[in-house]
Order: structure tokens, then sequence, then C-alpha cells
């Protein structure tokens, strides 16, 4: 099963593979740099193998299921590490996935085991909430480790960053609209939000409040219920809202969406939600949204809100709400920045920002060592 040669393996700086017999907990953490800071980044509960239990039998589907594992651990730290150089923060990349159904395993002794492994890093990655993972599951990871952020209750305790997340999303929607539809508000502008949870749903909140015209789709239907209270919402079938014909598609549900499959049929001219790992190949989809005249708004540029909110927990600082919302709120011009610069130099977005956050990156490596000297 390939780490170092896996193609998201880029310069990490530590994997940790980590097995706790008694409480079933297999999981990895993945450090990849810690430059800017402490590496932060979620904790995200999967059952990698369940997409492959109805084509390969067992233990196949469990190896499959590990690789993926593998697969999406690095590319997220990766990930983490480009969208905290980009939001400006002090802190490093890493994430950690825990492999298996959280409802089957996710006991607070298995959490608490998980905990114990992240307290053997020292600091140098700070675990949060992610997919799969509940503030109840972070207070006992939180029993055998300090290093949790997005906590419910405590000193420094940031608590949910999904509204920081969605504000973010809104302030990008909106930087793009007035990027590519040259509207300064979004009255009247349609947006298809893909995923009414803990971000889809704040989102709607705000986009019914501008004046947008909103559709929606969930596979659940209390969220679908949850956003039609909030106002007038047209709703649609999971598998339509990539096609509805609409201003702006916004992915708030899982990874992967914008593939071959779907971008042909996307009618949108502006892409940007919450979703981590939107592309399914990065330098691949970005380029053919470029030519198809489909404005992408780089996906953790656009959800840096949830991270920004938890930054000065990891710092044990305080800051005034109206200072972590000044620093979401950047996250319009941020995206300004990376579109006119997609713009002059005829590249896809999602590539001029990696290389935007790996100068922030090596910038500040430099900078160490010449402190260090
Ligand atoms: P969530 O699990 O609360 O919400 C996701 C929603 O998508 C759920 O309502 C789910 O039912 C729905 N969904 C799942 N598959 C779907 C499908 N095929 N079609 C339609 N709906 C579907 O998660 P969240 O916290 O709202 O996060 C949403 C996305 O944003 C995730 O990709 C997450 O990694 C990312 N993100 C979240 C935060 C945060 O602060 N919560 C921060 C950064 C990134």
């Amino acid at each position: 099963m390939p780490v170092f040669d896996s193609r998201s393996f880029k310069d990490h700086e530590q994997v940790v593979f980590c097995a706790d017999k008694e409480t079933g907990l297999k999981a990895i953490i993945a450090v990849h740099s810690t430059t800017l800071g402490p590496s932060g980044g979620g904790i995200r509960f999967w059952d990698y193998a369940a997409a492959h239990r109805h084509v390969a039998p067992g233990d196949i589907a469990e190896t499959r299921g590990e690789e993926d594992a593998i697969y999406d651990v690095l590319r997220l730290s990766r990930g983490m590490s480009y969208k905290n150089a980009m939001a400006g923060l002090r802190l490093g990349g890493g994430k950690s996935v825990i492999i298996g159904n959280p409802r089957e395993l996710g006991t607070p002794a298995l959490m608490e085991a998980f905990g114990r492994y992240i307290q053997r890093l020292g600091g140098s990655y700070y675990a949060a909430e992610d997919v799969g993972t509940s503030p109840t599951m972070l207070a006992s990871v939180a029993k055998s480790t300090s290093y949790v952020s997005g906590l419910d209750s405590g000193e420094f305790a940031t608590g949910d960053p999904s509204p920081h997340t969605a504000l973010g999303v809104f302030v990008s929607i909106q930087a793009a609209v007035k990027h590519r539809l040259g509207k300064t508000d979004l009255a009247g502008v349609h947006v298809a939000v893909q995923g009414v949870g803990h971000v889809g749903l704040y989102l709607v909140g705000h986009l019914i409040k501008a004046g947008a015209r909103v559709t929606i789709t969930d596979i659940v239907e209390s969220n679908i219920e949850a956003a039609k209270a909030l106002g007038d919402v047209t709703v649609v079938e999971p598998a339509a809202i990539h096609a509805v014909d609409c201003d702006v598609f916004a992915p708030c549900a899982l990874g992967g969406g914008l593939n071959p499959k779907t971008i042909p049929d996307i009618k949108a001219s502006v892409i940007a939600g919450a979703a981590n790992n939107q592309l399914e190949h990065e330098g691949v989809q970005d380029e053919d949204l470029r030519q198809r005249g489909i404005l992408y708004a780089p996906d953790y540029v656009v959800n840096a809100g949830g991270i920004i909110s938890v930054e000065a927990e990891v710092h044990r600082e305080k800051v005034s709400d109206a200072e972590r919302e000044a620093k979401v709120l950047r996250i319009g011009d941020t995206l300004a920045t990376v579109f006119a610069a997609s713009d002059k130099q005829r590249r896809p977005t999602g590539e001029v920002a990696n290389e935007m956050a790996e100068e922030i990156i090596r910038k500040a490596g430099e900078h160490k060592n010449l402190a260090a000297e």
C-alpha cells in the first residue's frame, strides 16, 4: 500500500498509523507541515471500505478502503497547509482519519484511545471536528490530550466552527459573483446548495437574507425541512442539484463532486462551496472548468472560516468576535487576488491558489531558517 509513492504524498513531515485492539481503533494522523505553526486539522471518521463492499469481498474491500484512507489523509492534510497559509494563520497543516463507521465504532473509549496518540505527537498536531465526528466525540478525545480545538467548553473554547465556515462561503460567493457576473449584491442571484448540514444550513440563512434565489438538496429529509423553515427555497433531488440552471453552484456535502460525469451538466457560471476536495483530480477539473468559462473558487480558500475561528484556541489566546469575523471576511479579498491572477496568467484558479500557498510556506520556512542561524 503506497504512502511515499501515493499521488497525494507531497513532502509530508510525518505520517502516524494508530491501532488499539481493545476499542477497535484504526487511524492515521498526517502532519503535512509545521512551518507556519502547529499543524491543525479535523478528525474524519469514515467507513472507507463501504464503497468497495458491493464490488469486492471482505478483505479486499477493507484493503481498498485503507488505500482510500491513506490517500484521503495525505490529501486533506496538505489541503490544510494550503488553507491555513492562504487564510494568514499561524497554523501548519495536518489531518487525521479514523477508519470505520462512526455509528458502530465511535465509542467514548475509542475516541479517548485516539486522544492518547494525538498527545504523543507533543503538539505538532491539533485535532478538531470533521465529517463523522461531533462535539461530544471531541470531548472524549480531550480527556486524553490537550491538543484539541473547537471544543464547546473551556477557557479558550471557540465552539462550533460551522457558522464561521458558512460566513466564509457566503463572502466567497459574493466575491465570485462580483468577479464573474459584475454584481455587487446577491439579490436575485440563483444559488444551488448541495447539502444543508451544519454549514449548508447557515449558508442558506445568509443567502435568503441577501435576497438570493435558493435551490437546495440533501439526502436527509429533516435537514431539508430545517432549510425550508428558513424561508422560500426550492428543493430538488440530490442527483439533480449540480445541473440546476442557476448562477452559483455551492457544494456543501462531500468531496469529489466535480468530476467528468458532473461537469458537462453544470450550468452555473460560479462554483463556491464548503466541501473539501471538490475536484476529483486537482489540475484536471479546474482546467476543464476554466475552459468552460466556469469560475471555480478553490475549496480550501472558501471554507477557511472554521479553522480561522479555532486558531486562537490552539494558541490559547482570546480574540473578540469582531476580530474573528474580520479575518473571515478577508477570505473574499484573498479570492479576488486568486481570480485576478488566474485571469492574468490564463491558468486554473486551483493551481494558482496552490502556488500562492506554497510560496507563503516557502518564505516562512526561509525566514525560520534565517532566524535559527
Ligand atoms: P454535515 O455532515 O453537517 O453536512 C453535510 C450535508 O450533506 C448533510 O446534511 C448530508 O446529509 C448531506 N449530504 C451528504 N451526501 C449528500 C449527497 N450526495 N447529496 C446531497 N446532500 C448530501 O457537514 P458540514 O459540517 O456541514 O460540512 C460540509 C462540508 O464542508 C464537508 O465536506 C466538510 O468537510 C466541509 N467543511 C466543513 C467545515 C465546518 O466548519 N463544518 C469546515 C471546513 C470544511
